[in-house]
């Protein structure tokens, strides 16, 4: 029993022993490798998922994001092509042997994506969503939980703590920025979570540099002073055409610039 508004489970203290995301077939999330989680910001149409997959298979890359769901700022914008995106993409994802990243934005949304799903993503505006934290702790898929907007990173912690103690202890931790004073950059991507969680925490952590700061041509040396500040992985957005993308096309990588990343973020590792 916890009294305090401390978390325990999540801890070092609790367990000293990095923990190992296994998402089958041999893919991994853990210390001591770099996960390369790359794809669009929304999935928009058959072809657009063909053409990051076959990007994605050009470059050994085996974790995909994408949004089906889409938590966004204006009701007027695009939210998503639901379920019926997420089928698609599954049964496309599925044929090439690669995993599936897509944000849970409700409790409801659980028991349907779940066959379809490898690693439910809790976007920053629902870091504190405790209902949907206690509801993906009894689920046995992965979950990636990123900084709220404005949260700390013991409010972070906190929140795993949630999915943890309720029976769901394969959790990502994910730095994807936050919202200071600061307005030329989208969001402050705070490096300095990365050897702070990794020295509280036995979970994996990965930055996101996309949402992070936001500018596409500054997303590749963000992800790499990631890798260097510690990751053990890597989540940015990577479109065909991001000027035509649905959403968040202004930090997006092409597939030229995400090829390239990718080697540097695999180089820079190897020198870490
Ligand atoms: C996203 O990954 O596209 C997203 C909405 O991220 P965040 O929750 O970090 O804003
Ligand atoms: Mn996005």
């Amino acid at each position: 029993h916890i009294v305090s508004d401390e978390y325990k489970l999540v801890s070092k203290k609790w367990k000293v022993k990095p923990t190992r995301i296994d998402l089958g077939d041999g893919i991994a999330i853990q210390d001591g490798e770099m996960a390369i989680i790359t794809g669009p910001c929304s999935i928009e149409s058959e072809e657009q998922i063909v053409k990051v997959i076959n990007h994605m298979k050009e470059n050994n890359l085996t974790m995909m994001r994408g949004g089906v769901f889409k938590p966004r700022s204006s009701p007027y914008a695009f939210r998503g092509l639901g379920m019926d995106g997420l089928k698609l993409w599954y049964r496309l994802a599925k044929a090439a042997g690669i995993k599936i990243v897509t944000e849970v934005m409700q409790v409801s949304q659980i028991e349907e994506m779940y066959d379809y799903v490898d690693v439910f993503q809790v976007g920053a505006r629902n870091t504190q969503n405790f209902n949907l934290l206690d509801e993906l702790g009894k689920v046995d898929k992965a979950v990636l939980i990123k900084r709220g907007i404005s949260g700390t990173i013991e409010e972070l912690l906190q929140s795993a703590e949630y999915v943890f103690s309720g029976g769901n202890e394969k959790l990502i931790l994910c730095e994807r920025g936050i919202r200071t004073y600061e307005k030329a950059s989208r969001n402050t991507l705070d490096l300095n979570a990365v050897p702070i969680l990794k020295s509280k925490s036995h979970l994996p952590v990965v930055v996101d540099p996309s949402h992070g700061i936001g500018i596409r041509e500054f997303v590749p040396q963000m992800a790499l002073a990631g890798v260097m500040a510690g990751a053990d992985g890597i989540i940015y957005e990577s479109h065909e055409n991001p000027d035509k993308a649905y959403s968040d096309g202004q930090q997006t990588l092409n597939f030229a610039q995400s090829s390239l990343l990718a080697d540097q973020i695999r180089k820079t590792f190897a020198m870490r």
